[in-house]
This record gives C-alpha cells, sequence and structure tokens, in this order.
C-alpha cells in the first residue's frame, strides 16, 4: 500500500488564527509565552486535520512564523548584522525584525527584501548573504516541533529549504561573489540537523529543491549532486521534494543523486510515468505528487487512479501519494464554507479535503474497488459540462478574436496626434494613479452596504459625496488629469470579480501572502461575461462634477486571472481573452459616455511569467495580446494608460511595448528614475508616467527633489512623452499627505514647463 504523506500545510490556521496572534504580538497585546501556545496550538490543529484525514507522514517545520525561507535563515545563522547587535540573542523578534525592519523607522534596520516565492503569489524573504558568510546552527525551533508532534503520536516528516535552493535564492551583498561558494559552508549546518533529527527518532526528512523547476546552469547541477553526497548518511532517509513545474530536463541528474526518494509534481510533468519510473529505480521511493496543491478543485479521482494504477501495482511498497507541492497555496478547509452554492461547493477542495482525495485514492488503488473514487470524481466531470460553467457566446466571441481585434485602428504616432488635439494636456501632464485615500469612512460606508445595513441609495449618495470631495481635492491642487478615487472598491481584483459572471467568493478562502498578510483570491469557475456596466455610473457622475478630463480605471486581464484562483478546464490564454472582450465592452462604454482617457492596470503582468525562461515569450505574446484586446475598441482619440507597480523591464521591455498602450506609468522613485533605462535602450515608443513619489510613506515629497527626478527622466525619454504621477495608488495613504504631496508634484511639474 502505497504511503500518503504531505509536503506542506497552510499556516495561517483555518481562520486566520496565526496572523490575529502574530499582530496581538506585535501590538503587544499577546506575551511570547501566549503567542507560543497560539502557535503550538495551530500546529496541533493542522497535524490533526491532516492525520484525520489519512495522511501518514506529516510535515513538521513547514509552520513558520513569518516565512520559511526566514526561518531557515535563521536556523543556519544567517542574520545581517544589522539586525542583531553582538550582545543580543537570537529569538522570534530577532526574526521579526529581519522580516519587517526594526521600529522606529529611521534607523539603518530596514527589512530585508521580501519577493515572489518562484511563480506563487506567496512572498518570502530574501536571505542576505556576503562573501565571507559564515553558518551556524543558530535557532532550532523545528526539533521542539518535531517532539511536540511525536508527543502527539503523529510519524513526523520534517521539511526543510533545501541548501541550494537556498542559496539561489539567496541575494549578494557587499563584493561580488559566487552564492554556490558558500556551500561548503552551509552544508555542515544541515548535517547537524540531520543527525539531530535522526536522534529524535526521524526516518525521512524532506529536501525542498524546488528549482529543479528551472532552466539551471551547470553550477547548479553540480552543486545540488554535491550537496546530497553530502547529506546522506546522516542517519535519516532522505527525500529530495521538487514542485511547481516539470523536472524532465534534470532526470538524468536526479537520477544520479544520493537520495532515498524523489518527489515529482505531476500535475505539472508530462512526462510518462514510465519514463520516470524507470529512472527513480525501485530502490529509492518515487513520491507522486498526484492532487494540485495550489488550487481549490477537487480532483478528478478516477482520472488520477487510471493513470497511476499500473505503476502502483508494479511498485508496491516504493510508492507515496502527495499533492504536488506544500499546501500552503491553498486555503484550509471547504468545510468552512456557509454560503456557497452546492453544485458550485461540490467541485472544489481545499486543504484537509486534498488530503482525504489522498486516503480515498489510495484505498481504491488498495483495494481495486473504484466505486468510491468514481462516485467522488462524479461533480468534477459534471462540472465540465455544467450550464453555470458553460456559456455559449462567450465561448464563440473568443473563438471569433483575429489579430485585429488586439490592435487599434492606427498606430502611436497616428492616435497620439490625435489625442493631442482633443485633450489639450499641457507639457508634463500631472495625475494619479487611481485611488484616493480609503478613510475610515469609506470603508465602513463600504461594509454597512454589504452587510445589508446600508441602503444602496444612501450608500450611492456616500460614494457620490467621496468622488465630489476627490474631485475637489485635485482641482484645488491643479492636477491635469483627475479620477474618481475607487472609494467603491475594496480591491481591485475582487470589485470586477463579484461584478462579473464566472467568478465565485468565499468566506474563509484565504491563503498567505506575505508574513501575516493574506489575500482571498476570487475563484473563476466559469467562462467570463459582463452582464451590465461595471464603472460608468461611478466614472461619469466624476466627469459630471469637472471640466477637467477624468481618467476612467480598470482592472486588466492579465491581473484579474493571476490574482484569482482560475480554472483548470481551460488554458489561461482563454481565460485571459474572455476577461478582455469583458473589459473591452466596459471601455467602449466608458468612451461611450463621454469618457476619454481610460487605464487597464496590469500590476500583475510579470507576475505570471512561466519559471522556464524558454516559455516567457509564449506567455508575454498571449498576456499582451489579451491586454490589447480589452483596449482597443476605442477610437484613435480615445488614450489607453496602463500601470504596473515595482516591475523589472529589461527583460520584457518588448513586451511592454507590444502591449502599445498610450501612456504607461510606472514605480520608479525609489530606482532614482534607473527603471527608465530599460525604456531608453529600448527606444520604447510612447508616452511614460515615471513615478516621481514613493506612496508607501507619508513623507512629502519637496519639489526640489521631483524636479530633480523629472530632469533625470528626460535625459532618458524625450519631455514631450513624459507624464508626471505618484508610484502607485494613495488609498492607503491620509489626505494631509497626499494634499501636500500632490501640490508639489503640480508645482514641479509647472516649473519645468516653462524650464525645460
Ligand atoms: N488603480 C489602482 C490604485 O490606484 C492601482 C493599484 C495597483 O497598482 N496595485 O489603487
Ligand atoms: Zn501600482
Amino acid at each position: 500500500m502505497a504511503t500518503i504523506h504531505n509536503l506542506g500545510f497552510p499556516r495561517v490556521g483555518k481562520r486566520r488564527e496565526l496572523k490575529h496572534a502574530v499582530e496581538a504580538y506585535w501590538a503587544g497585546d499577546l506575551s511570547r509565552t501566549e503567542l507560543f501556545v497560539k502557535g503550538q496550538a495551530i500546529r496541533a490543529q493542522n497535524w490533526a486535520l491532516q492525520a484525520n484525514a489519512g495522511i501518514a507522514l506529516l510535515p513538521v517545520g513547514d509552520f513558520a512564523w513569518y516565512d520559511h525561507v526566514l526561518a531557515t535563515s535563521l536556523m543556519v545563522g544567517a542574520i545581517p548584522k544589522r539586525h542583531q547587535d553582538d550582545n543580543e540573542t537570537v529569538d522570534i523578534d530577532t526574526l521579526f525584525r529581519m522580516g519587517r525592519g526594526r521600529a522606529p523607522t529611521g534607523c539603518a534596520c530596514a527589512a530585508s527584501d521580501m519577493t515572489k516565492w518562484f511563480n506563487t503569489n506567496y512572498h518570502y524573504i530574501v536571505p542576505e548573504l556576503h562573501a565571507g558568510q559564515e553558518f551556524a546552527l543558530t535557532y532550532t525551533e523545528l526539533f521542539e516541533q518535531v517532539a511536540e508532534a511525536q508527543a502527539i503520536g503523529h510519524q513526523v516528516k520534517p521539511v526543510l529549504v533545501g541548501p541550494v535552493t537556498y542559496l539561489y535564492l539567496a541575494k549578494g551583498v557587499g563584493e561580488e561573489f559566487d552564492k554556490l561558494s558558500l556551500l561548503e559552508k552551509l552544508l555542515p549546518v544541515y548535517q547537524q540537523v540531520l543527525t539531530k533529527l535522526a536522534s529524535m527518532g526521524v526516518d525521512w526528512v524532506q529536501i525542498d529543491e524546488p528549482i529543479l523547476a528551472l532552466e539551471l546552469n551547470e553550477a547548479y547541477l553540480t552543486a545540488l549532486s554535491k550537496s546530497f553526497n553530502v547529506l546522506q548518511g546522516q542517519g535519516v532517509k532522505l527525500l529530495l521534494a521538487t514542485y511547481f513545474g516539470s523536472v524532465t530536463q534534470y532526470l538524468p541528474q536526479i537520477t544520479q543523486l544520493a537520495v532515498d526518494g524523489v518527489h515529482l509534481d505531476l500535475v505539472a510533468e508530462p512526462q510518462s510515468l514510465d519514463t520516470i519510473s524507470q529512472a527513480i529505480g525501485v530502490d529509492k521511493v518515487l513520491s507522486l505528487g498526484v492532487v494540485n496543491g495550489r488550487n481549490i478543485w477537487r480532483a478528478d479521482l478516477s482520472a488520477v487512479y487510471e493513470k497511476i494504477n499500473a505503476l502502483v501495482t508494479k511498485r508496491a511498497e516504493q510508492i507515496w501519494l502527495a499533492p504536488s507541492c506544500s499546501l500552503l497555496h491553498c486555503p484550509v478547509d471547504l468545510a468552512q464554507e456557509q454560503k456557497l452554492d452546492p453544485e458550485l461547493k461540490s467541485w472544489l477542495a481545499f486543504a484537509k479535503q486534498k488530503g482525504s482525495e489522498l486516503a480515498l485514492l489510495n484505498t481504491a488503488l488498495q483495494t481495486g474497488d473504484t466505486q468510491a473514487i468514481n462516485q467522488y470524481s462524479a461533480p468534477v466531470k459534471a462540472r465540465l459540462t455544467s450550464a453555470r460553467v458553460n456559456n455559449k457566446e462567450v465561448q464563440q466571441r473568443v473563438a471569433a478574436l483575429t489579430t485585429a481585434d488586439g490592435q487599434r485602428h492606427s498606430s502611436f504616432n497616428v492616435r497620439i496626434a490625435a489625442q493631442h488635439v482633443a485633450l489639450q494636456l499641457p507639457l508634463l501632464p500631472t495625475t494619479t494613479i487611481g485611488s484616493f485615500p480609503q478613510t475610515q469612512v469609506i470603508r465602513q460606508a463600504r461594509r454597512d452596504y454589504k452587510a445589508g445595513y446600508l441602503a444602496f441609495a444612501d450608500y450611492e449618495a456616500q460614494m457620490k459625496a467621496e468622488i465630489r470631495y476627490a474631485i475637489e481635492e485635485q482641482e484645488a491642487v491643479d492636477l491635469d488629469v483627475l479620477v474618481h478615487g475607487e472609494a467603491e472598491r475594496n480591491d481591485m481584483v475582487e470589485y470586477f470579480g463579484e461584478l462579473l459572471e464566472g467568478f465565485a467568493f468565499t468566506q474563509y478562502g484565504w491563503v498567505q501572502s506575505y508574513g501575516t498578510r493574506c489575500v482571498k483570491p476570487p475563484v473563476i469557475y466559469g467562462d467570463i461575461s459582463r452582464s451590465k456596466p461595471m464603472t460608468v455610473q461611478w466614472t461619469t457622475y466624476a466627469q459630471s462634477q469637472t471640466n477637467k478630463h477624468i481618467k476612467g480605471m480598470l482592472t486588466g486581464p492579465v491581473t484579474i486571472l493571476f490574482w484569482s484562483f482560475s480554472r483548470d478546464d481551460l488554458d489561461k490564454p482563454t481565460i485571459a481573452n474572455q476577461i478582455a472582450l469583458a473589459l473591452r465592452d466596459e471601455v467602449v462604454d466608458l468612451e461611450r459616455a463621454g469618457i476619454q482617457i481610460i487605464q487597464i492596470d496590469e500590476p500583475a503582468f510579470r507576475e505570471g511569467m512561466p519559471l522556464k525562461a524558454s516559455q516567457w515569450q509564449e506567455y508575454l505574446a498571449w498576456a499582451a495580446y489579451a491586454f490589447r484586446v480589452s483596449a482597443s475598441g476605442v477610437k484613435d482619440e480615445t488614450q489607453i494608460h496602463t500601470h504596473m507597480c515595482y516591475s523589472e523591464f529589461n527583460d520584457i521591455i518588448d513586451s511592454i511595448a507590444d502591449m502599445d498602450a498610450d501612456v504607461i506609468t510606472i514605480e520608479t522613485s525609489r530606482s532614482n528614475m534607473d527603471l527608465l533605462n530599460a525604456f531608453e535602450e529600448f527606444a520604447y515608443p510612447n508616452d511614460i508616467g515615471p513615478g516621481v513619489y514613493d506612496i508607501h510613506t507619508p513623507n512629502v515629497p519637496q519639489v526640489q527633489w521631483m524636479k530633480g527626478l523629472i530632469h533625470t527622466a528626460a535625459k532618458k525619454i524625450p519631455v514631450q512623452r513624459l507624464w508626471v504621477n505618484p508610484d502607485c495608488g494613495l488609498k492607503t495613504r491620509a489626505w494631509p499627505e497626499t494634499r501636500e504631496a500632490l501640490k508639489n508634484m503640480v508645482q514641479a511639474a509647472k516649473e519645468l514647463r516653462q524650464e525645460l
């Protein structure tokens, strides 16, 4: 019988207990001891959920107070100097300081960088390593947690971020050096950990090396081989875990690694099972990641059974079953959802349910009786043909899309000339990115309306008052292109998801984004369409209050797609095109209602990039096309803007140009306009609004400073094509600093119009 194991479980808790506990600790409302008790309770609950679902080997070390990569840094003693005074002990506060910076601000102890964990929406704290880096076993919560689980009676399999992946993800600071040169110093710490775990009676340890899903150079492959050579023989068996992508191209190398088992993500692996089974000899455990660990869909167990039955019979004991990757990226328990329609609910499975799926599958594999899995999988099959999912009209419209649908009528040069005539904007036009401060009053009104305490008429009146206020403020500081302020939106994706057909929302479907921050992504379950205009009323109301141009504000198709849980029965380009067509109708409606400038935000454009660089071009082509479909229904005179935050543009600048937005606004102020180099070198042809101030702090930027930035920008981009705007939306700011900052920004633009 196959062993069922799990690579990791969501650590946030069923009701985000971890978030609440950690934030209470930060606020001083919870003592450290109390925090530890809460953590222990969450772990116990998680293990119980998994064990009850039928998982035999439980992960330990997947729990982290803030982030598991950060926890690894602490374990191996890679603590930046600024976060640890010589006499300071390393404890949980060290960990939080590294993740969040040290209060009060102003000292030289900024948080470490945070970046995306592969192609998920989880963010890890980037380890900072320097040339002379030393490592030492420093913080050993892992051992306590292993003991904790053992005391409950669980059979455990500790999980470690593999040393090579750890180095790969780290950033070198100080003088340049080869990160892999640190491997030799790092491995002894891992050896110590393994030896200790062996002494605790641990049988198996899971070493995560997800970098195998990337395209690696020889040096990394050699490092992996060396790493396992050193780590073997410490008294525990090693399971190499790979996930998030196919490792086909490295099977020959993986075969040679000194490991006792290999986990593969079968959801992402196109290779035939025979080939895999031949590569991973029967002397090793082959762990099959058969249930998708990063979506919320019920698995078609009948199909999985068909796929793996022969192999399981053949390999007998040497087969394990698991989700494809850690369930970190999945909400905890579907059973909590009280408001989902029963049909829709029958299509879903969260972390706990995914464990049960493996148990069900295992029983069928063992007995050959497939009745239970067939019954379980029936809703998955029903979903494919359900009327809720399928909308013929939408399908036909997407199928009929042509190249021309993704093209504006005329080229940029022709368009911009027409826009100059139509819009009559000054040199260096000033604008904002869309949102204005989301005050307590605004949030309360939205909550009350949603909960049914506030009638629509009252809600509408209040939102209109907010719009009027935002417009008065913008007129007072004399901005050129105004926005309505987005008061009615709690979230830039959720707002549109709620208005579009094909989306559903959960009550507790939280997943960790970073630290204590969780997101609750909408679920795209069916063909997407727009039954009525989504923003036209608010936008035209705003336009009715001013003689200046109001810029309409939409979230783009790529961002809506990647910030949602999307369907597994339809390819991503098709889903993106469905969203794009719905947005295209909105864009055309806005134009018809007299709105001459429309922004389609795409902050997630870069996030969708596949892990393997060889697949980037294909992705970028369909993503840019979907954007253009949303934007191309309008006349030449109508100006389309897009916005992206914090993106690096060097390697994708041709695709940014391919999006063909008339104006792109980007976050540049903290890079001192360096991000513009990519645009300069590429000779990016369209208009650009490089952000001239950071919106993440309440500091009011000074006129001279912003003038300096715009000067720098004008050396790289012809001034006729420059816009002046903040880095991003202002929803997290308060009015006083917003007002002052924008006043200074407009002042800077005005002075430069005279000087340039
Ligand atoms: N229009 C959005 C805002 O201003 C853009 C947010 C974003 O870029 N993430 O808030
Ligand atoms: Zn932004």
